[in-house]
């Protein structure tokens, strides 16, 4: 596969305080592109990052035929580029696309084009630990037509940015009784652009209460307990992990499988289960509610420190030994190849 190439001619890296990045807020150099046009993808290439022009009817603007995925790469002491799991995202994308009645990109164009974007724009890639480059893959339907089917024409772009380690806060959750994120037979699996839109409105009312984010639950009967905010969502009651299995309405996160597979690596008893909203309540009740925290890969884990669900507010306790903090720092050292990696997450980008 070939990629062509076109360099900028005016970099913008020494403008840019690699100690001050506010997330997903400044761009590298380049971004990839490739298009879908009559029935193939095509025009491989990386270009100088900047503003595309679309047809206003576009059909990505009227019918939200938008995919995306989320990943990092980190810079080892060695200068070696490290991406976690890349053909989960990969693999994502196209059960995302698909759902979306977007074509399947081949894996090849996602991986080359990544790697030769990350080479071109390696020094946006900071050594140390905390320091990272956010990948933000996507793909749009592009053709202007506003006919309510699917588009015949669309692109795939990797923008990337580069991070710092991200902090939400302390967060605090409400239990979702009116709104859901996704339903039976919906697109909640998928990581498509407009289940982030759906979840604005909810969550500002949230914000409005004095609540960070929202806990998702089950649309029929909002007894069950999904996800939080944009994350997938663990509980610790005593000494055992528990979080809800996959399913059409709840996202498959590569950090949430991740966890999973450290905790029967470290001998932590991990269920993979339904969890009710009285389940939690009452083990906030009687004191074996240890922990909740949201898995993803922006944050990695974070941990919440609170919830609302009707009249009932709890306050988690501080623990000595949180989870949180220990596959937090287990899959971290992983990442930044600090650590060995025995499921070979982490793959070299050479
Ligand atoms: C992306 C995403 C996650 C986290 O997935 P990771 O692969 O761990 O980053 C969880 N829930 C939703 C709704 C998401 O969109």
């Amino acid at each position: 596969m070939e990629i062509k190439i076109q360099s900028t001619e005016n970099s913008k890296i020494a403008n840019v305080d690699f100690n001050n990045l506010s997330f997903g807020s400044i761009f590298t150099d380049h971004m990839f592109v490739c298009d879908f046009e009559d029935g193939a993808w095509k025009n491989p290439s990386i270009v100088p990052y900047g503003p595309i022009a679309f047809e206003p009817s576009a059909r990505v603007f009227h019918y939200g035929q938008a995919v995306f995925e989320g990943m990092k790469a980190y810079k080892d002491d060695q200068d070696d580029i490290f991406l976690f799991r890349p053909d989960e995202s990969v693999k994502r994308l196209n059960t995302s696309a698909a759902r979306l009645a977007i074509p399947v990109l081949p894996e090849e164009i996602f991986h080359e084009g990544l790697k030769k974007l990350l080479q071109v724009d390696t020094e946006w890639i900071k050594k140390g630990f905390g320091n990272s480059l956010y990948i933000r893959p996507f793909i749009i339907a592009t053709d202007g037509a506003i006919a309510a089917s699917p588009a015949i024409k669309y692109k795939f772009i990797i923008i990337c940015s580069p991070a710092q380690s991200y902090y939400a806060g302390e967060v605090r959750v409400i239990v979702a009784e009116k709104y859901s994120r996704s339903a039976n037979g919906g697109v909640g699996y998928a990581k498509a652009a407009g289940n982030y839109a759906a979840q604005f409105y909810p969550t500002s009312l949230a914000n409005k209460e004095g609540y960070q984010q929202v806990i998702w639950t089950d649309a029929d009967t909002h007894e069950y307990l999904e996800e939080a905010g944009t994350m997938n969502v663990f509980f610790r009651i005593g000494d055992k992990l528990v979080t809800a299995p996959t399913s059409d309405r709840i996202l498959d996160g590569i950090t949430r499988k991740s966890i999973i597979q450290l905790a029967k690596d470290h001998n932590v008893t991990v269920e993979v289960r339904d969890v009710s909203v009285k389940e939690i309540k009452e083990a906030a009740s009687n004191g074996s509610l240890k922990e909740i925290f949201g898995s993803g890969t922006a944050a990695v884990i974070n941990p919440i420190k609170g919830f609302k669900h009707q009249d009932f507010v709890y306050e988690l306790p501080e623990v000595a030994d949180a989870y949180a903090t220990f596959f937090k720092d287990k899959l971290l050292n992983i990442q930044y190849n600090k650590e060995v990696d025995l499921h070979n997450w982490r793959v070299k980008v050479s």
